[in-house]
């Protein structure tokens, strides 16, 4: 049998530059490897447990799925699907809180740091946020999670849930494994010491589909102290596929001869070339597109996610 892969990416707005190479490329890169059966999932249910306003909610679903579609994700080759269209998830995120130790809870830093800085919204929804997770997971039987560095903990958590359901009422789940890739940690242009984030405003991330202009805009007033510096070569690194100009740009930096508007301008034509077919593939994808390939998705994660609830809940006793 296939390993299992599940991954999801929350719909709160669009996708910047670090969501694409810390987790989209590399999910591309996974489907095209014949060696796993893939789950792709909107964590629709997860998003709200942020701030948000509901009137967005869809546009933003509709939104990711015609980026993910657009950046090479096949809905013949992966099962890609919305969370809450599957309820089983919810379910089985019930059964779930059941076994956890609050004390595993407590001990999780994405909770205590997004806490922190949503000190008016620390819901319970928040808290309990990687026992839905471990539910997204094993619901498929996933024993594959590719994820960034920051998940990893949450992985964890999910096997001790595994383990835990497994010991009280019976062998069932696997125990999951982060797949930790080459994930480069894209870093914001106006505070170049922390990761890019749309929590730190729009000028400070580059959007997958920001026209050329906007680019080049936004790469024009990026912080150029030595670290801005060292950011902005490094992702021209990222984004110049055969590397040549990122030599001959690094060749004059090391000469002390790179002009700070060569090198912006430089990146600013790479990040727009990279996107440039996924701009026009994004504008062909149609809504009815979106919503059939949603509905096949959905229709197909309900049949696995079905069959795991029934075993579940005649293990449990509740039928
Ligand atoms: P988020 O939008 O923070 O929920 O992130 C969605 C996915 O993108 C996760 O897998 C993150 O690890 C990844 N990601 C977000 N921001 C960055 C970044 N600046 N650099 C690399 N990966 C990122």
């Amino acid at each position: 049998m296939k390993k299992v892969i599940v991954s999801g990416i929350q719909p709160t707005g669009d996708l910047h530059i670090g969501n694409y190479f810390g987790a989209v490329k590399n999910w591309v890169a996974l489907q095209n490897d014949g060696q796993f059966e893939r789950y792709f999932f909107i964590p629709d249910l997860h998003s709200l447990s942020i701030d948000y306003d509901p009137r967005e909610k869809q546009r933003q679903i509709r939104q990711l799925v015609r980026d993910l579609l657009a950046l090479g994700i096949d809905p013949k080759k992966s099962t890609l699907f919305v969370q809450s269209q599957v309820p089983e998830h919810t379910e089985l995120c019930w059964i779930f809180l059941t076994v956890t130790p609050m004390s595993e809870l407590e001990k999780m830093t994405q909770f205590k740091d997004k806490a922190e800085r949503a000190s008016a919204n620390i819901n319970a929804g928040l808290f309990t946020y990687p026992v839905l997770q471990a539910a997204d997971i094993l619901l498929y039987h996933g024993s594959v999670i590719p994820v960034g560095e920051d998940q990893v903990q949450h992985i964890e958590l999910t096997r001790v849930i595994a383990k835990k359901f497994n010991a009280k009422f019976g062998r069932l789940f696997p125990e999951p494994q982060s797949l930790l890739t080459q994930t480069p940690r894209v870093m914001s242009l106006l505070e170049p010491s922390k990761k890019m984030s749309k929590s730190h405003g729009p000028k400070s991330c580059i959007f997958l589909n920001d026209s050329p202009d906007d680019i080049a805009v936004k790469i024009r007033k990026a912080v150029t102290d030595e670290v801005g510096v060292r950011n902005l070569l490094d992702l021209a690194q990222l984004f110049d596929e055969t590397k040549l100009t990122f030599q001959h740009l690094k060749k004059d930096f090391d000469n002390g001869d790179l002009k700070n508007i060569e090198l912006k301008d430089t990146l600013a034509e790479l990040i727009a070339q990279t996107f440039a077919e996924f701009r026009s593939r994004r504008d062909q994808i149609s809504d009815a597109e979106i919503a059939q390939i949603l509905e096949n998705g959905r229709m197909h994660a309900s049949s696995v996610a079905q069959k795991t609830m029934k075993e579940v809940r005649e293990m449990t006793g509740v039928r």
